[in-house]
């Protein structure tokens, strides 16, 4: 991510933080993890694990998603409706995730008579540890949901309906809660979409402006004139003041990208003109020239 880009996430972020069904969609990579209390839990299940040696991947929260999405200029500009088709650990549908064949039970675990947990002493202390027969769940499964195989979730296809608001830049991303991958005992992780936005031939954006390049004639330029040019939202009437040289640029105010979540306002739009010198005349406009040129003062002084 460039600076800009940096900043913009963060706009985005200040202007989205609690927005959008609770959760914050755009989450930025740099601010990491934002709930605290999970974090520490998640520390302590990792610190329980180095002293067990047994996995318990099962109680955490489900597995983060990242996937991307290809956006047009316009509808970046325009914000749009996109159905984002994914992978996703979900909860199995025919034992709804108890890993059981349907009609059938969980019986309690003859190794931990149930609790989940074994005991080991070694020397004066005595060491809990995970049941290896049940996982510390404190069950078993005779017969296991033929469906998913007794995971109790399955890879399926998901898909889901985003609103990209209007003035997203590329680069941005997306997050929509509890759409990750499936947890038996924790929540969903969330589903993290990547927006990428196509160039334009015309307009070029640089965070909230636009800049655009618009061809002049040597007489609009040298009288003045009013010429029409494309902006975002339609053609518009511009003046082009007399004098104007190569290179001379004219804002026009709040023409630009709409700024997200704000009451209408927008950045604005840079024309840049450019003096186009013809290479071929017909007769008139060449006597037209000759004639202007013994008019014209030296400038060669
Ligand atoms: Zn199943
Ligand atoms: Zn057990």
């Amino acid at each position: 991510m460039s600076a800009d880009q940096q900043n913009q996430q963060q706009e985005f972020n200040r202007q989205y933080g609690g927005g959008m069904g609770g959760g914050n969609p755009f989450e930025n990579m740099f601010n990491g993890k934002q709930n605290y209390e999970e974090d520490v839990k998640g520390f302590w299940e990792d610190l329980e694990d180095m002293f067990s040696g047994a996995k318990k991947s099962d109680s955490k929260r489900g597995k983060d998603i990242s996937t991307q999405i290809e956006i047009s200029f316009m509808e970046a500009i325009d914000g749009c409706q996109k159905t984002v088709v994914y992978e996703r650990n979900s909860v199995c549908s025919t034992c709804n995730g108890s890993k059981a064949k349907p009609g059938t039970g969980q019986t309690k675990c003859s190794t931990c008579s149930g609790s989940g947990k074994v005991f080991y002493r070694q020397g004066f202390m005595t060491i809990g540890m995970e049941c290896n027969g049940c996982n510390g769940s404190g069950n078993v499964i005779k017969n296991p949901c033929t469906s998913c195989n007794g995971k109790g979730f399955n890879n399926n296809k998901a898909s889901e309906e985003i609103n990209v608001p209007k003035g997203v830049n590329d680069g941005v991303k997306l997050r929509v809660a509890k759409k990750g991958h499936y947890s038996q005992n924790g929540q969903s992780g969330d589903l993290f979409i990547n927006v990428k936005v196509r160039s334009h031939p015309y307009f070029k954006r640089e965070e909230f402006d636009i800049h655009t390049e618009n061809p002049i004639t040597i007489s609009q330029a040298v009288l003045g004139a009013k010429i029409k040019i494309k902006t975002l939202t339609g053609e518009t009437l511009i003046t082009v003041d007399s004098g104007t040289k190569d290179g001379d640029t004219k804002k026009l105010l709040n023409y630009g990208v709409p700024k997200l979540n704000s009451n209408n306002q927008r950045g604005h739009h840079y024309v840049k003109f450019k003096i186009v010198i013809p290479n071929k005349l017909n007769d008139k406009q060449k006597a037209l020239f000759e004639e202007l040129s013994k008019l014209e003062e030296n400038v060669n002084k």
